[in-house]
């Protein structure tokens, strides 16, 4: 993970084709979401590792709101050129978010503007902590370019496996999560698995969300047919009845009969967790409608989920078109349709005519290429825009010790004032045992036999309450100020 540019595809190729025979993946051309590599470090012990592929980070976006692990590791990709940038403290977000190790690799080297001291420094001042920079997070320089030190990122990839005693059982059944999924016209329905636990057989059924699938159908990430595989390999499953989630769970069973029964559950609790009232409850917000556009569908997921974790008691917001692409003329028409209406584009522009089209009717475009930047937005939104409330809020209360006269509603008391300020004219809630009884108002306000406007903290007063109600020693009198929230 990290910041655009910084090499993470790079990186990745690097690895895959110093470590696998090109034309034994069939001269993979397209982008792999995972793959395994044979890594033997310098104390030559032999470890498998898989990496994942985070495009658009769909899955990580998932992960991230199931606090689940995808991946064991998070290897952050920082160019020794430019040092942190706001996508890396993104991915650093969704790093500690998820609980995850990992390692900071410096990048790019080899290149003449590469300084890995002020990197370093650098990563200290955004709160990075590396090892001999007052840390514990390793910190490998590397070129992905050259392959300079990436043995050396591979020997702490299993440095801090070993550390974090990452291990598993593989007389389980395998469980995992979906990487991604794939509609072929011949074959059907596949989905590329990280298996976290447990092996998976061909004779197995998995299930994932509403999605099942007998497993006749295995193969490795290179697309070759396999029998069984364990933890942590990407494998391939072909033959699912629909499309599973991208970055949700999965499990294996070891007859169909124990899957459906499995599904059938979970679909049970899944209609039980809907229930709550929060349906009603939001339609008593205010709602703000939203029109995203992006440069990617994964950019889109993840700020959708993003939008459905901004909470407000008194507001919601609510998708009402997504698309790929710089915004046009048909956005902007399509986000007029409904009033106040906030248009988000991700990494991508606005085009002339819908610059002009939105300047006429006076709506706001914003771009942005950082995604918690748009929840910052949508969150100062909300705030602007939620409908105003009035509140009451204290301004001071004093306890009643004496009654000196009642003349119908006209009644005076002695009290001490026993926090913040009472004032005079003011309106008052008279409280008996903490709760409201009834309200009058302070005509005449006395303190130490003179006249005063107002009485503060710790002294006594004499008060000539205006009230309906009957107030006694011990009751307590609040001031309090109208505010509009
Ligand atoms: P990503 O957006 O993080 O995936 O970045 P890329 O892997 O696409 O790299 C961005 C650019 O930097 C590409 O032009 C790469 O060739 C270049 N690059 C990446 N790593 C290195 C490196 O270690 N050395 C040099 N010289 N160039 C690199």
């Amino acid at each position: 993970m990290g910041h655009i540019d910084h090499g993470k595809s790079t990186l990745l190729d690097y690895i895959r084709k110093s470590n696998i025979v090109e034309k034994e993946v069939g001269g993979i051309t397209q982008r792999i979401s995972a793959y395994e590599i044979t890594h033997t470090n310098s104390a030559g012990n032999t470890s498998l590792i898989t990496f994942i592929d985070t495009p658009g980070h769909e899955a990580f976006v998932a992960m991230r709101d199931r606090g689940a692990r995808i991946a064991d590791i998070a290897i952050l990709v920082v160019s020794a050129e430019d040092g942190v940038k706001p996508q890396t403290l993104e991915a650093l977000r969704s790093i500690k978010d998820a609980g995850l190790p990992y390692i900071v690799a410096i990048n790019k080297i080899d290149k003449e503007g590469a300084n890995v001291e002020r990197t370093k420094q650098n990563l200290t001042e955004n709160e990075i902590y590396i090892e001999g920079y007052g840390g514990d997070i390793p910190a490998v320089a590397i070129s992905a370019k050259t392959g300079k030190g990436i043995p050396e990122l591979l020997d702490m990839v299993m440095l801090v496996t070993e550390l974090q005693e990452l291990k598993g059982n593989s007389s389980e059944n395998a469980t995992g999560f979906v990487l991604e999924t794939e509609r072929h016209k011949t074959k059907g329905i596949s989905a590329t698995l990280i298996i976290k636990n447990g092996t998976v057989k061909t004779g197995m059924v998995v299930v994932a969300g509403q999605s099942l699938a007998p497993i006749r159908i295995l193969e490795n990430f290179k697309g070759e047919k396999i029998e069984t595989a364990t933890f942590s390999s990407p494998i391939r499953i072909i033959g699912f009845d629909s499309a599973p989630a991208v970055g949700i769970a999965f499990t294996t069973f070891s007859n169909k009969k124990e899957a459906e029964a499995f599904q059938e559950e979970a679909a049970e609790k899944a209609k039980e967790a809907k229930k709550p009232v929060a349906q009603t409850a939001e339609e008593t917000r205010y709602v703000i409608p939203v029109l995203i556009k992006a440069d990617q569908l994964g950019s889109i997921d993840a700020i959708t989920h993003e939008i459905a974790k901004i909470k407000h008691d008194r507001v919601v917001f609510k998708v009402i078109s997504t698309g790929i692409g710089p915004i046009s003329e048909n956005d902007i028409k399509a986000a007029i349709t409904k009033e106040h209406t906030v248009i988000i584009g991700f990494n991508i522009d606005a085009d002339g005519a819908a610059k002009g089209l939105a300047d006429r009717f006076e709506l706001k475009i914003e771009i942005f290429n950082i995604i918690y930047k748009v929840t910052e937005y949508l969150e100062k939104v909300a705030s602007e825009q939620a409908p105003r409330i009035q509140m009451e809020e204290k301004t001071g209360t004093a306890k009643i010790l004496k009654l000196f006269s009642r003349m119908k509603d006209k009644q005076v008391l002695g009290a001490r004032v026993e926090q913040g300020v009472i004032a005079l004219d003011e309106e008052v809630k008279i409280l008996r045992r903490d709760t409201e009884i009834g309200r009058g108002r302070i005509r005449e306000l006395q303190q130490m036999k003179t006249k005063a406007s107002e009485v503060t903290e710790g002294n006594e007063c004499g008060a000539m309450i205006e009230s309906k109600i009957e107030i006694a020693p011990g009751d307590k009198i609040e001031c309090f100020k109208v505010v509009e929230k």
